[in-house]
């Protein structure tokens, strides 16, 4: 078995870092929200800081879902996670071991 080329390597470097985003953005969402939430509560900071600092985290979210959602493959340049382009339909990102196109396994 050949190794993989070095593009291909870059790709799926990108992909474990927006897989890691997925879960840590939440999770500092989480832990700001357990930190904040007494703060407030005793009038350290408004309550205004709180709900901006979440609505952030949650586009942030959002945004990273969508890149790891619209994650073109380094073989073929389609979407990885999607069957259908036109009808949108995505499998789930964790279930997914190659890509849905051209059967390019990761890693
Ligand atoms: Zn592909």
């Amino acid at each position: 078995m050949s190794e993989e080329p070095i593009d291909y390597k870059t790709a799926w470097n990108s992909l474990r870092r927006l897989q890691r985003l997925c879960w840590m953005i939440p999770m500092v969402g989480f832990l700001l929200v357990v930190g904040i939430v007494p703060l407030i509560n005793s009038r350290s900071i408004p309550a205004l800081v709180g709900v901006v600092l979440i609505l952030i985290v949650g586009v942030a979210s959002f945004i990273a879902l969508l890149k790891l959602i619209y994650w073109r493959c380094p073989r073929c340049g389609k979407y990885y996670f999607q069957v259908n382009e036109a009808r949108r339909q995505t499998i789930p990102v964790i279930r997914i071991k190659a890509c849905v196109h051209c059967n390019l396994l990761r890693p």
